[in-house]
């Protein structure tokens, strides 16, 4: 059975580029019928949140991408250090004892001499009396994984044929001095128990995936099938690693940003296909494939959100929105002319709060120094509230009438004059909704 998982370390809020995972690998389960996992990576207890893993949830719960099962690592240590001992007893883990300082100088003595900075696995070298002394004058070791020294490859669901020489990697560090398990071999051990079939995930993780495939296969594992998703810039294709903070889902969320935008808009870009608004995520699976997507990285400008929300809301219907309306306090009989009136006029639901002030309360009137004079006399010859469907052509043609002005001359200046705006709905809708008579100030 098709089985995926999100694995978020709770340690910040999840932004756009963690939606890319998480979107991929539910389309995948929801595609199959499969199972989708919510994976806490929560083994580094000094930097893990329990407040960031409710963010996380209520992120997912608002985009709809709920899981059918949550795991916690923090609760599955046992099983990493049993998976620890078992590479213990096959000689594929050993303690080394370097400090990041002399790790450090090593790094650098190997790239002064042009040579990759690999870990020269000086430690493997250690007698059992010299670690006995390393260990009673720095306390314990790290646990290093000891790679085969051979070439590491697999078909990527979205970057094709890879292959890494092993001999190329650092043996990764699995278990810190200080005794934390770290996410190499927990999530490795998590994805054979939980009988994870694809791992999607950012190609910031290729090298990851390299040494994981070797791990699972000395812990005797399955090898899920893997894909990499190139990682997002920003319009300009700059990195986008720095501003990922205002890229919180739950900043995008304040914005107004509706899920379906984020949704759609997301499961195509860096695709061959086009970015339509999509209303549900079953929608969305329908057209998903892995094999759409390149190893370029992807451009994301967070502006491209908002036709696609304004989009979503023109396609509402009153009574979708209807308690929103009403909780401005807009009359009930009010409803549905005003929805009528706003709904293309709108990019966020926070805007039909800012249209009802202008029918409440009148707007702050925009008005040109040309045409101070002219909108002076016109709002003279007109009536107080409540306005009939026909007020607004008899108030223009008394406007012409008294001052010659017709056309874009005439209507434009009175449309800013009592919107405050220069586009809007038709003015023959504004005003039977206007509150108050409009005037030079609000
Ligand atoms: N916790 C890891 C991360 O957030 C998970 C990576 C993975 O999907 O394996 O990068």
């Amino acid at each position: 059975m098709t089985t995926t998982r999100f694995a978020p370390s709770p340690t910040g809020f999840i932004h756009v580029g963690n939606l890319r995972t998480a979107l991929f690998n539910h389309l995948i389960a929801r595609k199959a019928g499969g199972t989708f996992i919510l994976r806490i990576d929560d083994t580094d207890p000094e930097r893990s949140k329990e407040e960031y893993v409710d963010a996380i949830k209520r992120d997912l719960e608002w985009l709809g991408l709920t899981w059918d099962r949550i795991e916690r690592q923090s609760e599955r240590l046992d099983m990493y250090a049993e998976a620890a001992d078992k590479l213990r007893e096959m000689g594929r883990f050993y303690e080394a004892f370097e400090t990041p300082t002399e790790l450090d100088l090593k790094r650098k003595k190997q790239l002064n001499m042009g040579k990759p900075p690999v870990y020269d696995r000086a430690a493997l070298g250690l007698g059992e009396d010299e670690k006995a002394a390393l260990r009673a004058e720095r306390g314990d070791g790290v646990w290093r994984f000891k790679l085969d020294q051979e070439r590491i490859s697999w078909v990527d669901g979205i970057l094709g044929d890879l292959s890494i020489d092993a001999a190329s990697v650092s043996d990764p560090v699995l278990i810190r001095a200080d005794g934390q398990v770290l996410y190499t071999i927990a999530s490795v051990v998590d994805d054979t128990d939980m009988g994870v079939t694809h791992v999607v995930r950012g190609s910031d993780h290729v090298t990851n995936t390299a040494t994981q495939i070797q791990i699972i296969e000395a812990l005797g594992g399955t090898v899920p099938a893997f894909a990499h998703h190139s990682l997002l810039t920003g319009p300009q294709g700059e990195a986008l690693s720095k501003r990922l903070g205002t890229l919180a889902l739950r900043d995008l969320r304040e914005q107004g940003v509706e899920p379906e935008a984020l949704l759609s808009l997301m499961a195509r870009l860096g695709s061959s296909q086009p970015v339509e608004l999509r209303m549900s995520l079953d929608e969305i699976a329908e057209g998903f494939d892995l094999d759409h997507f390149g190893s370029a990285p992807t451009k994301f400008d967070e502006q491209d959100l908002f036709p696609l929300t304004a989009r979503k809301l023109q396609g509402l219907e009153l009574a979708d929105v209807a308690d929103e309306i009403a909780a401005l306090g807009i009359p009930a009989e009010l409803a549905g002319p005003f929805w009528n009136v706003v709904r293309d006029n709108i990019t966020i639901r926070n805007d039909l709060g800012d249209w009802w002030s202008v029918f409440r309360d009148g707007a702050s009137p925009l008005i040109d120094d040309d045409d101070r004079a002219f909108v002076a006399q016109a709002f003279e010859l007109l009536a107080e509230p409540p306005y009939a469907p026909e007020a607004w052509s008899t108030w223009t043609n008394a406007v012409k009438e008294a001052t010659g002005r017709k056309g874009k001359k005439l209507f434009m200046p009175l449309r800013k004059a009592v919107t405050g705006r220069e586009r809007g709905p038709e003015m023959a809708d504004v005003l039977p909704l206007m509150q108050v008579k409009p005037g030079l100030k609000s």
